[in-house]
């Protein structure tokens, strides 16, 4: 039953092949049985999700229908979970319980479907590894010396291990679609706007989106379904009328105009890597889409631009960490200065403190028209980029990442090199646009 897809799912549950209560008793005890080797979870709600499924069992009975109806997911754990630990995956917020829902877990919740429970991650979404977690590092479950990718390493890591169906992730400069590439899965990162960020903790306001990890684009189009839509309490919430992702699955690609940017394939990609996409968008042009070749001539400033804006904003969004209105505080602190310094100090990793203190230098006096200001101008020429590009083509096509997943550790010492693994992915956050990534191939093993 774990090999399921989300679109299998609502078969058998439709066709009473099998119940929700069953089926969601099937993944519980396989999560028992694997998580302990990946560590794909913080937080198992069994009692809440047996209970979620019953009651989507007797929904079902009562002549109701619907994809997601029944569907056992997991949440990322920064989307904020009534009554439920959600910790960012940091000692600041190892002790909150959230005091409601994320608009995304209300409306998942709505539509049936069934939580059983809030998956591992960087340190407030913050790492490409799922290696600063408080709560200890995801394996890969392709290769457990290896990293899943981040920062929603944990719900690719449990996916991947069929542990469920599809879960939801965030991504802000890639931490749906680059921990996608690494484990093998479909993951899409939606326009901005496109998914509410109300209760899901902030890490860069601009760039974050939630969306759908799964194993197949039919699972991501289901989830992004429930997910999507306008909500009042998200000022950046686009009040759009939400389409229906599926109507288009079966779509043919004659005519589709496919745009490589050249810069995608210069030295950096690992060219087992380039032989793969290549291999894809062969495989593209026999199904009738038009290849072109374009450009994206600011592609090399956006991982400069990304890593001032992400921080910049991050220092702002995470001064509410203060061990007063809320996280973790210290013990006996001598003044408010004593209880802010060491609160701070020790409830949030050395990942965090460091991307803090970059972001609150770019703000400061003195810098902020060097390197925020600079960095906001590089971002609107990323975009134009883009623009231009969309006259030409339909969509853009290319790596996700330059390499695949790497072992864990390896790049403890040098964090720049990490932050080049978002090459791919952060430019579609800085112009707000959509972005998925689909299986292509292994390479040693891995995918
Ligand atoms: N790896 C990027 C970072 O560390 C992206 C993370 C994300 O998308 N949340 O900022």
């Amino acid at each position: 039953m774990h090999q399921l897809t989300l679109a299998e799912i609502a078969r058998g549950l439709a066709d009473k092949k099998f119940s929700s209560e069953e089926l969601t008793k099937t993944l519980l005890a396989r999560i028992a049985q694997l998580d302990p080797q990946l560590n794909s979870f913080i937080t198992l709600t069994e009692d809440l999700a047996i209970e979620q499924a019953k009651a989507a069992d007797a929904r079902r009975a009562n002549g109701e229908s619907g994809a997601l109806l029944g569907a056992p997911i997991a949440h990322k754990d920064l989307f904020c979970t009534l009554g439920v630990r959600t910790s960012c995956a940091s000692k600041m917020l190892d002790n909150f319980k959230a005091p409601y829902d994320a608009t995304v877990v209300a409306k998942l919740a709505e539509a049936g479907a069934v939580s059983l429970g809030k998956t591992n991650m960087d340190e407030f979404a913050m790492g490409s590894a799922n290696e600063s977690s408080y709560y200890g590092a995801v394996k890969n479950p392709w290769n457990i010396e290896h990293v899943p990718g981040g920062s929603s390493g944990g719900s690719a890591a449990a996916v991947a291990a069929r542990l469920l169906p599809a879960a939801t992730g965030t991504d802000t400069g890639g931490s749906i679609r680059q921990p996608a590439a690494l484990t093998n899965l479909t993951g899409l990162k939606p326009t901005y706007g496109r998914v509410s960020r109300w209760g899901m903790i902030a890490y860069a306001s601009s760039l974050d989106q939630g969306g759908p990890l799964a194993r197949t684009a039919e699972d991501c189009a289901i989830l992004l379904q429930g997910m999507a839509g306008f909500d009042p309490k998200d000022s950046t919430s686009i009040d759009e009328p939400v389409p229906d992702f599926s109507a288009d699955l079966n779509t043919s690609l004659k005519g589709l105009r496919i745009g490589v940017p050249a810069e995608f394939f210069s030295e950096g990609l690992d060219p087992r890597i380039a032989e793969l996409v290549h291999n894809s968008i062969k495989e593209l042009e026999k199904l009738g889409a038009v290849i072109k070749t374009i450009s994206l001539p600011n592609m090399q400033h956006a991982i400069p631009a990304y890593y001032v804006i992400a921080p910049a904003e991050a220092s702002s969004n995470l001064s509410r960490f203060d061990g007063v209105r809320f996280g973790h505080r210290c013990e006996d602190p001598k003044d408010l200065t004593d209880l802010y310094k060491r609160s701070r100090a020790e409830g949030f990793g050395p990942e965090v403190q460091r991307r803090i203190l970059v972001g609150a230098y770019a703000l400061s006096a003195g810098y902020y028209d060097a390197y925020y200001l600079q960095a906001q101008k590089i971002r609107r020429l990323i975009k134009n980029d883009f623009v231009a590009a969309f006259n030409e083509v339909d969509v853009i096509l290319g790596p996700t990442t330059p390499n695949p997943a790497w072992k864990i550790g390896a790049k403890n010492s040098d964090p720049v090199s990490a932050y080049l693994e978002d090459v791919y992915t952060i430019t579609a956050n800085l112009a707000g646009l959509p972005g998925l990534s689909m299986p292509a191939g292994f390479v040693d093993g891995l995918p």
